[in-house]
């Protein structure tokens, strides 16, 4: 099945705002097997949005728009799909009901009468109810293609697809499709995509597809069955395929992040946690502190950003500072050691760094990153070349990824990479 996407709203044009919608529903799409051969945006004009559905209609399965189903008069969605698709608008009392209800018990206040449009569906369509905002949304099939109309903002979009599209389209391709995504952290997309060019190209089902992310990347496997076991059954020795070929680069299977997969091994050891962080900034400390459930393996950092807060709150010799300058192997170790000791932690993971955009004063390059892990057993530390010349921010992200995948392979008892 081929997929296309057509967003409606002007201000995606002027560009004040992103089209995430559009990411979001590609990439479910593709987890259910569907290809996306087309991404459309266009403003609030009813004849540029016909023009465009003209074009999908003849190159698509499936059209999915997003956006221009609220109550005002340039919310021209349905309208114009109706009059490009031949097929009458009708008023559902149900879902009026439902709008009208939603005002008094989430806003307080009568429905506004503008709202009642918001009621008018296509004849014969099925309706997506829209529990977390007020536009619901349809899907209709006309002359072989499927027409799905979901509301723009990011939350009901996401939420209609996930609870009410998503079982509209596991409907239309028979059987069931169970995918797999194993994530990756220390090999680039290509150096996988080389690795697994054979089984990549070879399949048809299941399928392997490869995908960068920040810092990292992931390969997602893809099988249709009959039933979910059947796939699982064509799933499991591709999987173990690419286990075997990519070894211990391969963080996880379904798992949500790096330091998710970190959370849970501190836990499963019962260990405790505590970072120095000064390039990073407190990213490490964040990104852990994101993950529910953190105060029972996290215990604190400190931003340690300047000598002075280096040598003062975390007690690194002034000598060491002196000798070797802020970003060297002594001042990383020394970090985690006096962290480790101050926030009474089974680990601590130090970071130093230039995040750049020059070298420091020391003439270390942009992305010289020292990474330190001090346990009760040793401190072992790291010298990387984390994201050089693509900006701070990557700087930072790469370096507290790095720290993670240290802590990972640590607790895991796996090798530190070369
Ligand atoms: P509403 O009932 O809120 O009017 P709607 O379906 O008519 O919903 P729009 O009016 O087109 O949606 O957009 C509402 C808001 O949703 C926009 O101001 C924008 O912030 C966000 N939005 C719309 N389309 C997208 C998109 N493709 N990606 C990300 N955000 C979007």
């Amino acid at each position: 099945m081929k997929a296309e996407l057509i967003a409606v709203g002007t201000e995606l044009l002027l560009g004040n705002i992103a089209n995430t919608d559009a990411q979001y529903l590609s990439e479910q799409l593709s987890a259910l097997g569907i290809t996306v051969h087309h991404h459309t945006v266009v403003g609030d004009n009813p004849e540029r949005l016909a023009e465009a559905l003209e074009a999908a209609r003849n190159r698509a399965d499936i059209i999915i728009t997003t956006g221009g189903l609220g109550p005002t008069y340039d919310d021209l969605t349905k309208q114009t799909i109706c009059k490009t698709f031949g097929r009458a608008l009708e008023l559902h009392e149900d879902i009026l009901e439902e709008i009208r209800s939603w005002f008094l018990t989430k806003m307080g206040k009568e429905m506004p009468e503008n709202n009642v449009q918001q009621a008018l569906l296509p004849v014969n369509c099925t309706v997506f109810d829209n529990p977390v905002g007020t536009a619901p949304g349809c899907a209709f099939e006309e002359g072989g293609v499927h027409v799905l109309m979901l509301p723009g903002p990011p939350f009901e979009c996401r939420y209609m697809f996930e609870h009410r599209a998503s079982q509209y389209l596991e409907k239309l391709t028979d059987g069931v499709i169970v995918s797999h995504e194993i994530k990756i952290f220390g090999m680039g997309e290509s150096a996988v995509e080389q690795a697994l060019r054979e089984p990549m190209t070879r399949l048809a089902n299941p399928t392997l597809a490869p995908y960068a992310k920040l810092n990292e990347c992931m390969v997602r496997a893809t099988a249709k069955a009959a039933t979910a076991g059947e796939a699982e059954a064509l799933l499991s020795p591709l999987i173990r395929q690419v286990q075997e070929t990519l070894g211990d680069v391969i963080y996880g299977i379904d798992v949500e992040s790096l330091e998710a997969v970190v959370s849970g091994l501190l836990r499963e050891k019962g260990l405790t946690l505590s970072a120095a962080e000064s390039c990073t900034g407190g990213l490490i400390a964040k990104r852990i502190t994101d993950l529910p459930g953190a105060s029972q393996i996290f215990r604190g950092g400190v931003v340690s950003y300047t000598n002075e807060v280096k040598s003062a709150v975390l007690g690194v010799p002034q000598d060491i500072l002196d000798e070797f300058g802020a970003v060297s192997e002594s001042v990383a170790r020394s970090m985690a050691e006096r962290c480790r000791a101050i926030c009474a932690s089974d680990l601590a993971i130090s970071v130093t760094g230039v995040a750049g955009p020059g070298p420091d004063c020391c003439g270390n390059e942009a992305g010289t990153v020292y990474i330190a892990l001090a346990s009760e057993k040793e401190t072992i530390c790291q010298k990387l070349s984390c994201g050089r010349g693509r900006g701070r921010d990557r700087v930072r992200t790469a370096a507290a990824s790095h720290a993670f995948d240290i802590l990972r392979r640590w607790l895991a008892g796996l090798p530190q990479r070369a």
